[in-house]
């Protein structure tokens, strides 16, 4: 008796599970029927975007790279970036020269080429003394030329100023000390000072060229969190590129505007040694997206 009454327990709960995964069912497939019709009804359809791979900060024979501008263009190519930037010293004479090569180069193989500039100045630290600080200014049509680069002391917002006279997006470079590599972090850097810049668009949170740092998570996520642009770069100079380091964008087209627009509203990821950073409409994106890793 004690064996058939099992059985039938047993029979009576695998007929409740059998139940319970048909109610599952029903539940799973009217959620889908339902997101179908409210977007049939509302006439959305999900936003399609290219996925655009990109490097903004990059340095050629002009100012202390080993490859020339299309040979930057080409290396780039073979790893599979669809979109970078020329950023040489604004204080080598000529330098910007490089960007015209690079588009050129850009327009027979279809790569997005950006022009830019890193731009050198001396900027106020918060114990009085000066630093020499870095600001990749991106989308430029001419060079910024600042006579007074070397001896600038304070107007920081004056560079920020001639970039957005070209319509361009101004980016903090390695915004940690990089005067002293203990420093982990902006915290201590005399960038953090203009975190609440309304005229700062962006912040390179990790730069792992010839700096080899980062921000840490608690200040990606303040930078995040105030709407700037989070990018990351290998720095690019003398070494091979790796995979380690990179920006992928969701642009409305794969043109430079199309690339602009990404950055403005933040519709990119950083991936960095295996982890991924962004606000949390790009992760979304990014896992919609199935773009993994490289
Ligand atoms: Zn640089």
């Amino acid at each position: 008796m004690k064996g058939e009454e099992l059985a039938q327990r047993i029979a009576h709960t695998r007929e409740k599970l059998v139940k319970t995964y048909h109610y599952f069912l029903i539940i799973v497939l009217s959620l889908a029927v339902c997101s179908q019709l409210s977007m049939a009804l509302t006439g959305q359809t999900p936003t399609q975007y290219v996925v655009i791979r990109a490097a903004f900060h990059i340095h050629t024979t002009y100012s202390g790279g080993n490859w020339t501008p299309s040979q930057v263009v080409d290396l780039y190519k073979s790893y599979g970036f669809n979109c970078i930037s020329i950023t040489d010293y604004n204080t080598v004479n000529g330098s910007f020269a490089g960007v015209a090569e690079a588009k050129a180069r850009g327009n027979q193989t279809g790569m997005i080429v950006i022009g830019g500039q890193e731009i050198i100045a001396q900027f106020p630290k918060n114990n009085g003394s000066t630093v020499f600080k870095h600001v990749l200014a991106l989308f430029l049509t001419a060079p910024i030329n600042d006579p007074l680069a070397w001896n600038r002391t304070s107007d920081v917002q004056w560079y920020f100023d001639q970039i957005h006279n070209q319509s361009g997006i101004g980016i903090i470079a390695h915004s940690w000390d990089m005067n002293d590599q203990t420093v982990t972090g902006t915290s201590n850097s005399p960038w953090w000072q203009f975190r609440n810049a309304s005229y700062v668009d962006g912040w390179e949170i990790f730069n792992y060229g010839v700096i080899g740092n980062g921000m840490t998570d608690d200040e990606i996520y303040n930078v995040l969190g105030r709407g700037k642009i989070a990018i990351a770069s290998q720095d690019f100079h003398k070494t091979s590129i790796t995979n380690s380091t990179y920006n992928v964008l969701f642009c409305i087209n794969a043109t430079e505007e199309g690339v602009k627009d990404a950055l403005i509203n933040q519709r990119l990821v950083v991936y960095s040694h295996g982890r991924i950073f962004g606000t949390r409409e790009a992760i979304s994106l990014y896992q919609r997206y199935n773009v993994g890793s490289p």
